[in-house]
């Protein structure tokens, strides 16, 4: 049942093309037909070279048989490359209609849930799981259509010629199947889960490991340092090894049974000879069985992995469907524009979807219009979580957030995202050419314009020293750009656009205090007459903050100007001490 509604769901990407499936089954099954009848001819050739022996000479229709033969052998792979074609245009159809889907999907999505699955994830889905569903379409579709017809004709054959050599055929495929059906049932399902997660599990500790080959090789650790990676490879192990002890009776059961149908039917000629001399007509059945028989086995082990292939592609759809069935945030009927740039969160609490607490808790936070406010604390206190809600990554669990007297919620997404930028830590950039990556902000934007926030954005040291000035593309070959510069190009795309509230990420390390200086003084430009919401790391940069939120464990632990929270004696003036003993600790060393 729930095969069919995956293949259902997958003609509905296929439009047009889904005709070409039903094609493909088609033409598979015929392929399928047209392969048995090689064997009707050989079936003749034995027969006459029987009749005749031993006067072989006399044998005159064997050469015309045998053409016959390979003439319908060659008749059914021509059919099965037609059903193959046509199999394929449908399946590309489908996996990039899919794609697509996706990719649709994703935009609509709050970057909220971009974040909570990861990029990573996100682009395995859309690249392997499409994949899969091309792999199940375009080949194992038509297989099994193969796979059905096959049996199918041969048990017809098999009754056709001799119906006591057929019976006892089949009795080895009936015995196998018993065998496997230990083995398969809702067990087996469970089982595919478990290996699939288990695989999973060991896919994401070696990303993470991967990601933390640096600190292996500087520490001079191995792999075994990485407790859980290891872990996730012993549990794998244990699996797969306890699964296949598990599967070994019944897979060597039906493995022997399949493939000994001649046994069986040697069993059944010495009954039928009785011990006398052998009958024409039953030698001649026997030789015929005898060669037709390892063909059930060939059949059989296709139909049995049918329903692995369903598993597969079950699963492949389950993962679509995680990021097709998220829902993007409601966007407003007849949204309202605020007409002012002052920011409002009151009461605000926050959990993030399967968090066991809350991130944010009664949180109180105001910016008027043109202030600059700065997030400072401790780390995991929820600065980022903060400013991810003001530019509506996710909606709040309790209270509200308002830009201008308006709720965050009541704003269509567009007007909202014209109002506020973000500039995150890492910003990244594309590869392409900075003019490019600058006007992502602005599509319409002159050169000149864009040559201007570059300027204002304190780029001109960075535009001087690449080949090709702004044109040249990011990424390529000897283009390198530093932390610290790769956000000044972030900050001149924030600047082109405009908005007039910001939210600024401030990245926590730079190489060099140059780089920092022309960040600092990027910023500067860029926040001018605007509402900024500024995560600050370094305290000294959010000196002159109109006030300053210190956010500890997901609520606002003190506010203030800088000189009346250190003068206060709280956890900003002992932040403020510490921060200051690692500055001169720093010049210390640095001397
Ligand atoms: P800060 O920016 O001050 O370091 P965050 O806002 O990133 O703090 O985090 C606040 C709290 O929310 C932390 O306890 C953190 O563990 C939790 N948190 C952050 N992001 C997520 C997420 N995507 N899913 C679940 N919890 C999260």
């Amino acid at each position: 049942m729930k095969k069919n509604s995956n293949l259902q769901e997958l003609m509905g990407y296929a439009g047009g093309h889904r005709y070409l499936t039903y094609l493909s089954l088609l033409l598979s099954a015929v392929s399928a037909i047209l392969a048995l009848f090689p064997f009707v001819f050989l079936f003749r050739i034995i027969q006459e070279v029987l009749a005749v022996a031993p006067n072989y000479a006399q044998a005159t229709h064997v050469v015309r048989n045998g053409w016959t033969a390979v003439g319908f052998a060659v008749l059914s792979i021509v059919i099965y490359v037609c059903a193959l074609m046509s199999s394929h245009l449908s399946a590309f159809r489908i996996a990039g209609n899919i794609r697509k889907a996706l990719m649709a999907h994703i935009a609509e999505l709050p970057l909220g849930f971009i974040g909570e699955m990861g990029s990573g994830k996100i682009r395995r889905i859309v690249n392997d799981s499409s994949a899969a569903t091309e792999t199940y379409l375009a080949h194992q579709l038509p297989d099994m259509s193969a796979a059905i017809t096959t049996p199918v004709c041969m048990i017809v054959m098999l009754f056709l010629f001799d119906w006591r050599f057929g019976l006892v055929s089949l009795l080895p495929v009936i015995l196998g199947f018993a065998a496997m059906f230990k083995m398969a049932g809702p067990s087996m399902a469970e089982d595919m889960k478990r290996y699939q997660n288990a695989l999973a599990d060991m896919n994401n500790e070696a990303v993470e490991y991967v990601r933390g080959v640096p600190v292996v090789k500087t520490f001079g650790q191995t792999v075994h340092s990485f407790q859980r990676f290891k872990g996730t490879i012993d549990s794998y192990y244990d699996f797969v090894m306890s699964y296949c002890k598990k599967c070994r009776p019944s897979m060597l059961s039906y493995t022997v049974l399949v493939n000994s149908a001649f046994a069986f039917l040697i069993v059944l000629a010495l009954i039928l000879t009785g011990g006398g001399p052998v009958a024409q007509p039953v030698l001649l059945n026997f030789i015929f069985y005898v060669i037709f028989t390892p063909l059930i086995a060939t059949a059989m082990t296709k139909v049995m992995f049918m329903s692995e292939n369903g598993m597969i592609v079950a699963d492949a759809m389950s993962r679509i469907h995680s990021i097709l069935d998220a829902e993007p945030l409601p966007e407003p009927r007849g949204g309202r524009v605020p007409t002012d740039n002052d920011i409002t969160l009151e009461n605000v609490t926050f959990r993030y979807t399967g968090g066991i607490t809350d991130a944010l808790h009664d949180v109180t936070i105001r910016a008027g219009a043109g202030e600059t406010v700065a997030l400072v604390g401790p780390s995991g206190g929820g600065k980022t979580t903060v400013a991810g809600l003001i530019s509506r990554f996710w909606d709040v669990t309790g209270g509200s957030i308002q830009i201008g007297g308006v709720n965050v919620k009541d704003i269509p997404k567009d007007t909202l995202m014209d109002t506020v930028a973000y500039v995150f830590q890492d910003s990244r950039l594309l590869k392409a050419s900075i003019l490019e990556n600058v006007r992502l902000a602005r599509p319409d934007a002159s050169r000149q314009e864009v040559e201007r926030v570059l300027h204002e954005a304190q780029c001109d040291d960075i535009i001087q020293k690449l080949p090709q000035g702004i044109d040249t593309v990011i990424g390529t070959k000897g283009v390198y750009l530093s932390g610290g510069e790769q956000q000044r190009i972030a900050i001149a795309r924030v600047m082109l656009k405009n908005a007039p509230i910001l939210i600024l990420d401030e990245a926590t390390a730079f190489a060099d205090p140059e780089n920092e200086a022309l960040v600092q003084r990027a910023f500067e430009k860029l926040s001018k007459g605007k509402t900024v919401i500024m995560i600050a790391h370094r305290l000294t940069t959010i000196k002159n903050a109109g006030r300053i939120f210190v956010l500890r464990e997901g609520h606002v632990e003190e506010s203030g100007t800088h000189d009346t929270l250190v003068a206060g004696g709280g956890l900003y003036a002992k932040l403020w001490q510490d921060y200051q003993t690692s500055v001169s600790w720093k010049v210390g060393a640095a001397k």
